[in-house]
């Protein structure tokens, strides 16, 4: 790699079942020239997250497919190389949905401006940034959690689920994290403050949801789908709701199937809902103040898990689907050059 280049990283193949390291294509390109009204992000962080494995799929969904032979593109954060844009100067810290390269050239309306003396700027791609107020809405417009209830996520100890539980808590309610390991259920409730936590590993899982879940379930914040799911649905309570967030179970898989939950709904009047948080776009301003009033507080915590080095960017979106990450899953890709 020379000076005036730099590395992307394409889709090289679309996977079929779990992503292997050829699907990724490490390419080396010229360091992109900006146009009028572009900036040159340097990228500093890489956010990955379990919703670009349906991008790899060329599949209908609420986002384009990405394209075969192009760089894959993600929450990054960076910071301006170079500007032809007079909302920014070199040096400012930035967020926007970038290539994973380790430079992108984008239109000035492509990036935020990010205050480093605020928050730290990783949690603009995770708890003040997408995941956060993926929580936020899911579990505040679809779960409605009431003083007193029962709240089950799924998917406990990841980006999205650690901060459900914390805003279910806030609430009032009483909380049951499900996760896949012992260290990630010490975690939930010796450091989250969880009322219970299960490890959906075991085999003793079901009998000890049931345990945990005595008084049934109000409010299921569903992160992972699959038989986690059937076994939650098992205990619903009349007039539950459910946050459908992410299957992220099938993910990886050709085809799923399970339990019919009709009946299941029917008898207890449930309400279960999809949901992707673009379809809050018009409150994200007013999600993303509550949600930085609360850390500011110290209401809300989080926790990341940051891999280093460009190179390991497939690898970290992997670990993924093994449950490496404790909170959000972030890679660092360089530092800033002012400190
Ligand atoms: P996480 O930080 O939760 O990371 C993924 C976690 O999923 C892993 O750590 C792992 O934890 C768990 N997991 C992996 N494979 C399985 C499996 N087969 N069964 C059960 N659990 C599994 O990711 P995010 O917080 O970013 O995302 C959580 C979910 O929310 C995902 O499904 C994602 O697609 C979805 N999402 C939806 C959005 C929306 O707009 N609807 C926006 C953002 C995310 P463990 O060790 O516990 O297994």
């Amino acid at each position: 790699m020379t000076e005036k280049t730099q590395r992307e990283i394409h889709l090289a193949s679309r996977p079929k079942g779990l992503p292997t390291m050829e699907t990724f294509d490490f390419v080396e390109k010229p360091i992109p020239v900006i146009k009028n009204n572009e900036v040159l992000v340097r990228t500093l962080y890489v956010s990955v997250d379990p919703y670009m494995r349906g991008r790899m799929m060329d599949a209908k969904s609420y986002i384009p497919p990405f394209k075969l032979h192009e760089a894959i593109t993600g929450g990054v954060v960076g910071e301006i190389a170079a500007s032809n844009s007079e909302a920014f100067q070199a040096g400012d810290l930035v967020v926007g949905n970038l290539n994973w390269a380790e430079y992108t050239a984008v239109s000035e309306k492509d990036v935020r401006k990010i205050d480093p003396n605020i928050a730290p700027v990783t949690t603009h791609l995770g708890i003040l940034g997408m995941t956060g107020l993926t929580a936020y809405f899911g579990l505040l417009d679809i779960g409605r959690p009431q003083k007193g209830e029962t709240v089950v996520v799924s998917g406990a100890a990841g980006a999205v689920g650690s901060a459900v539980g914390q805003i279910a808590k806030m609430k009032g309610a009483s909380v049951i994290g499900i996760a896949g390991s012992q260290e990630k259920i010490n975690y939930l409730k010796n450091e989250l403050g969880f009322d219970e936590a299960v490890n959906y590993k075991l085999d003793s899982f079901e009998d000890d949801l049931k345990k945990a879940a005595a008084d049934g379930v109000d409010v299921y914040f569903d992160n992972v789908g699959g038989e986690v799911t059937d076994a939650v649905f098992t205990l619903l309570n009349k007039h539950a709701r459910i946050a459908l967030c992410g299957a992220i179970s099938s993910y990886n898989k050709e085809e799923d199937s399970g339990p019919r939950l009709q009946s299941q709904m029917i008898k207890t009047s449930a309400l279960m809902k999809g949901f992707t948080v673009g379809d809050y776009s018009a409150d994200f301003a007013k999600g993303a103040a509550d949600l930085g009033k609360w850390l500011a507080e110290g209401k809300l915590t989080y926790e990341e898990t940051i891999v280093e080095g460009f190179e390991n960017i497939p690898e970290a979106f992997l670990g993924l689907f093994e449950g490496k990450n404790l909170g959000k899953l972030l890679v660092k890709v360089a530092d800033p050059t002012k400190q």
